[in-house]
């Protein structure tokens, strides 16, 4: 596999402090991959988080994981919510299924030492222009 672009974009004002950034990436000049992001977990650790789509949603009543389109928890009965929000306000936790990912380590590496040498120069090229980076 040969990366031979990514590009760095900036998350939309409001977005979780997790995510760091977008980045788009183009392999062999012939394809290209978009929606891949930047997070920071809790415990400071960077990694590449693979583009992806909610397959599923946990009812907030039973546990019971449900269709991401359910209007109904087929095991409770009740009304899942319209926008997935928990009782603590929190999204309910949802089943993502990835829609590209590296099929072996030495892929997953290629993508993240390319996204993240990216992310890098763009943030230390904000600082140059007088960005706040931390
Ligand atoms: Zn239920």
């Amino acid at each position: 596999m040969h990366i031979t672009g990514v590009r760095i974009f900036d998350p939309e004002p409001g977005h979780n402090e997790c995510l760091l950034a977008y980045a788009s990436m183009e392999i062999s000049r012939m394809f290209i991959v978009k929606d891949l992001k930047v997070i920071r977990a809790r415990d400071g650790r960077m990694f590449v988080d693979f583009p992806s789509v909610p397959t599923s949603v946990r009812c907030t009543n039973c546990d019971k994981k449900t269709d991401y389109t359910a209007r109904y928890c087929p095991r409770c009965g009740i009304l899942m919510p319209v926008t997935p929000l928990g009782s603590d306000g929190e999204a309910i936790k949802e089943v993502h299924h990835n829609l590209a990912h590296p099929t072996n380590e030495r892929g997953r590496q290629i993508v993240h030492n390319s996204v993240m040498t990216e992310f890098r120069r763009y943030k230390s090229s904000q600082q140059e222009g007088g960005d706040k980076w931390e």
